[in-house]
């Protein structure tokens, strides 16, 4: 892919995850449990998208809000070490940082989110951080940035006007309301990236084929992740199905953002549809190989390098 890396600006939430491993049962009120182990790192998908696509190569700078405490810094941090610009993240003494605590098992997970600064930013903030010299706009967590939320459509207008594409995962919608909006908001959306859930919250479809019938609107390429059963999309008329790499996954936290990566990294490059879905299937699979949202993403080579070793599909 020799293209020059386009400029892509995100436009998200900013937490940590506080992950507690291995519980040895599930906390009922008034006991308490121990863990295996416990991990404080950089969360959110907006953050885990930006690094997957800063690991692929690409140009990438983050607006975004946290508050002036050390989880704000460590987020700044974590993303500056993958290489995105984190000029443009506010630090907001008014705020507190948010926080998912993640309790998990080997078996399941559970999580609880303060959201403090994730539901800070505003279609104004991204306004005023500007357009210029970007190529792309992404927006992941539509549900949970609150303030960004009624901005979002304007906002995706906006960058259009100033020669962007834009791009929208949707994320998951914690009270399960999924609202009218959204439809409006993909009259501006290029790139549409729910997972199975979300496409059948969205569209009350629980057939992926029928659900992206639903939502087309002659503007917006939806592509729907359908975990280990692969991806889904249309192309024209036509439904294409992309199976899943045959992998023993470790962790799946984040393939979803590793895959929304790869996705926007053939795409921006102007892949057809069916490389650019294999492109991220496999960015996707190779992330849940690692423990970790962020351990695991692919480089160019190594998604190419794991393509070629899984042979002719
Ligand atoms: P999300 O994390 O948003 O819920 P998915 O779980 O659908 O998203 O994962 C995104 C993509 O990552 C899938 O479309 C698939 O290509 C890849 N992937 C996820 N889980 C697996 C798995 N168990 N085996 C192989 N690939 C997977």
């Amino acid at each position: 892919m020799p293209n020059p890396a386009p400029k892509i600006l995100i436009a998200g939430e900013l937490n940590v995850d506080l992950i507690l491993r291995n519980y040895q049962s599930f906390p009922a009120l008034g006991r308490e449990v121990l863990v295996e182990d416990a991990v404080l790192t950089l969360g959110s998908a907006s953050a885990l998208c930006a690094s997957g696509l800063a690991r692929l190569g690409n140009a990438v700078a983050f607006v975004g809000k946290v508050g002036v405490d050390s989880w704000g810094e460590l987020c700044k941090q974590s993303l500056q070490g993958f290489g995105v610009d984190t000029s443009r993240i506010i630090s907001d003494s008014a705020l507190k940082t948010g926080i998912t605590v993640s309790i998990t098992s080997t078996r399941d997970r559970a999580f609880i989110t303060f959201l403090g600064s994730i539901a800070a930013l505003s279609a104004e903030d991204v306004l005023e951080s500007g357009f210029q010299g970007f190529d792309h706009l992404h927006i992941s967590s539509f549900f949970l940035q609150h303030h960004l939320r009624p901005g979002v459509r304007r906002l995706f207008a906006a960058a259009h006007s100033h020669g962007l594409t834009t791009s929208l995962d949707p994320g998951c919608d914690p009270q399960g309301t999924w609202g009218p909006d959204l439809t409006e908001v993909l009259l501006e959306v290029d790139v549409f990236l729910p997972n199975e859930i979300e496409l059948a919250g969205i569209t009350g479809c629980s057939q992926s084929e029928e659900a992206l019938r639903k939502l087309a609107n002659r503007r917006t390429l939806t592509v729907a992740k359908l975990g280990s059963q692969g991806c889904a999309a249309l192309e024209g008329d036509r439904f294409v199905a992309i199976p899943a790499f045959p992998v023993k996954p470790l962790d799946t936290t984040g393939a979803g953002d590793s895959f929304n990566a790869g996705f926007l990294h053939a795409w921006l490059r102007g892949k057809p549809l069916r490389v650019a879905m294999e492109f991220a299937a496999a960015c996707g699979a190779l992330s849940t190989l690692v423990s970790g949202g962020s351990a695991g993403q692919a480089t160019e080579q190594e998604a190419e390098r794991f393509m070629a070793e899984k042979g002719q599909r």
